[in-house]
């Protein structure tokens, strides 16, 4: 259901070009949970964007469910990506002004689904989050604030969830919890490709795709 054909992308710089990534060929099925390994600087989030349908490459195909993302208009596109793909990041990225009740509720309007205020407590219910949902992000811990994200990704219950080292910043109680979230949406059947560095979710991964140099160095 993920589908990139001799994708490439490449930076101009002063210092000459950068090949982010280099002809990755890869094919993800439904229901897969791959980890997505290697060093810094080998291309592991410009490949989760080139999937999230935020980042075009430089030439190739990107295909997630049948649907071609780069062909699509602009407009269209972002549609399909607050439909089909949550997105957690290693730096959470929550609206800083909105507490987390508004931060999910966002998104879901984004996508044009207009759901109340009550199913999402009841999420951050299950996140452990309950007596947090009136609070704003400064006000949480790291590893509530990623579990707030967790939920957002959630929230309109997308075939796809990419993570950008999600576990990156929290200490293991923590990143155990989000891990287990993400491997709970995993066993419902949802897709999920996690990017890290170190040795965070191996034991969730059906396969761990490991890259070096914007290339796909080993597939197991
Ligand atoms: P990783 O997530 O594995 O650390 P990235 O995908 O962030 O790797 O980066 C891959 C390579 O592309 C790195 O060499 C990085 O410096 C380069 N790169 C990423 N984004 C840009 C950009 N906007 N302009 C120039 N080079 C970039
Ligand atoms: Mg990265």
């Amino acid at each position: 259901m993920v589908v990139l054909e001799n994708v490439s992308k490449c930076y101009r710089t002063r210092r000459g070009e950068i090949y982010a990534l280099r002809d990755v060929n890869l094919r993800i099925e439904k229901g897969e949970f791959v980890v997505l390994s290697g060093p810094s600087g080998s291309g592991k989030t410009t490949l989760l964007m080139t999937i999230a349908a935020m980042l075009r490459p430089s030439s190739g195909r990107v295909c997630v469910g049948e649907r071609d993302l780069y062909t699509m208009a602009t407009s269209e596109r972002a549609r399909f990506r607050a439909a089909n793909i949550g997105f957690v990041f290693q730096m959470f990225h929550l609206v800083p002004y909105l507490n987390i009740v508004e931060n999910v509720l966002l998104s879901g309007r984004l996508s044009g689904r207009n759901a109340s205020r009550a199913a999402v407590e009841d999420l951050l219910g299950q996140l452990g989050l309950g007596d947090r949902a009136s609070h704003k992000p400064a006000e949480l811990s790291a590893g509530e604030k990623q579990r707030a994200a967790i939920g957002r990704s959630l929230f309109n219950q997308p075939q796809i969830i990419l993570a950008d080292e999600p576990t990156g910043n929290l200490d293991p109680d923590n990143a155990s919890a989000v891990l287990g979230h993400l491997a709970k949406f995993h066993g419902k059947g949802g897709t999920v490709i996690l990017a890290t560095h170190g040795p965070a979710a191996r034991e969730f991964a059906s396969r761990t795709i490991r890259l070096r140099g914007g290339a796909i160095e080993e597939s197991v």
